[in-house]
């Protein structure tokens, strides 16, 4: 019988050594761990991350697109006058509050808030609510439309345009033009500090889409201060354009849409990234959104693109380490220059390393 090879001992003692070496537990602990720690330290200021692969995309944020009504302005509408209506003013709000009564678009909630009453729906029937355009209602018997100015061009409604800056409600009552009743929206108080955090945090480009006309979208661009603006958009347009605008990113970068949900689901779910207004969204955006912020703070995103890079960050960090110090051991450890020891802190060490710095993505004060 021929005996055992006397070097045995030591290429089975290698070959152990490079097993220790070779285990991948820090990668696969340390990974997912960082993933975890950066959506709880996000949660924890009201950004909920819908998934690990969102934090990805999000750090590659390059184009930011807005949706105006709720998202940059705080969508509550103030009444400032009704014009060119022969009727008693009281009246015509009246009519528009009833035939919005069904409705959530801000718009409608600020019209009835304005009516002061709780509409009394027996009163209205055969509802229909037109996305950018506005609603159709039977009310006491009236056919009623309250809506922008492609409303009434498709009703056939002669209308009077508005020379005033804000948004118009062209009010028509069984067909006849019965005056439109002016609103305007505030801004929200940090959009401009919120737009330049976010070029700060490497967004190049920042865009508003709205469904609002022209002059209005014109007003709020310049007061908060965004690279571009498109205006008069259906729901259907507003994902031309963000195809469009992610087109021309070429894919070095992915496009953000920020929305409220309402008339904007469909932009929602197309851009790379979907983020939804929480508390003023619909359930239509928190549903069709990857991220969302809970307290509807723009501030918030420039922050959720720091969190996600930190996180990434600390990834590739722990990527590299581990690799590194894995690689310089299993070679060391083939040549027989390291022994058990250096194996167990190429496994161990370096796993309780990685895991050390994984943790650090919870904390999202310094990012
Ligand atoms: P935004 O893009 O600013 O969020 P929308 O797409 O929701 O705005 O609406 C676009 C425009 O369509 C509004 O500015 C308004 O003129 C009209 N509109 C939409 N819904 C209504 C409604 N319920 N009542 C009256 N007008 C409406
Ligand atoms: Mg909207």
């Amino acid at each position: 019988m021929m005996g055992l090879d006397p070097l045995f001992g030591d290429w089975a003692y290698r070959a152990l050594t490079f097993l220790v070496i070779s285990c991948p537990c820090a990668l696969v602990i340390s990974i997912p761990l960082s993933f975890f720690a950066g959506i709880g330290g996000a949660s924890r200021e009201g950004i909920l991350i819908k998934g690990s692969n969102y934090l990805e995309t999000l750090s590659k944020v390059k184009t930011v697109v807005f949706d105006k009504t709720g998202t940059i302005t705080k969508g509550v509408f103030e009444v400032s006058g009704v014009h060119h209506s022969d009727r008693d003013e009281a009246e015509i709000i009246e009519y528009a509050a009833h035939a919005e009564c069904a409705s959530s678009h801000p718009i409608s909630r600020s019209l009835v808030r304005r009516y002061g009453k709780e509409p009394d729906r027996a009163r209205v029937k055969d509802i229909e609510e037109i996305s950018g355009h506005g609603v159709i209602a039977t009310v006491d018997g009236v056919s009623v439309a309250a809506g922008n100015d492609k409303l009434m061009q498709r009703l056939g409604v002669e209308y009077i345009p508005c020379g005033s800056a804000g948004t118009v409600i062209h009010v028509a009552l069984d067909g006849q033009y019965a005056g439109h009743i002016l609103i305007s929206d505030l801004e929200k108080e940090d959009v401009r500090e919120a737009l330049a955090a976010l070029r700060e945090a490497g967004v190049t480009r920042t865009v508003m889409l709205t469904g609002d006309a022209e002059s209005a979208a014109k007003q709020v661009a310049d007061r908060v201060g965004i690279d571009e603006y498109h205006s008069g958009l259906l729901p259907g347009d507003k994902v031309t354009i963000v195809e469009k605008l992610i087109k021309e990113l070429g894919g070095s970068g992915r496009l953000a849409f920020v929305g409220d949900g309402i008339n904007d689901a469909p932009v929602l779910s197309r851009a790379d990234i979907g983020i939804a207004m929480g508390a003023l969204g619909s359930d239509a955006a928190i549903e069709a959104a990857d991220v969302v912020l809970m307290d509807d703070d723009p501030m918030k995103i420039s922050r959720a693109i720091r969190i996600s890079r930190k996180c990434l960050r600390i990834v590739y960090q722990n990527i590299v380490f581990a690799l590194a110090v894995k690689l310089v051991c299993l070679l060391l450890g083939a040549l027989g220059l390291a022994g058990m020891w250096a194996a167990i802190f190429a496994d161990v060490g370096v796993m309780v390393l990685a895991v050390l710095n994984a943790m650090r993505a919870l904390d999202t004060k310094r990012v």
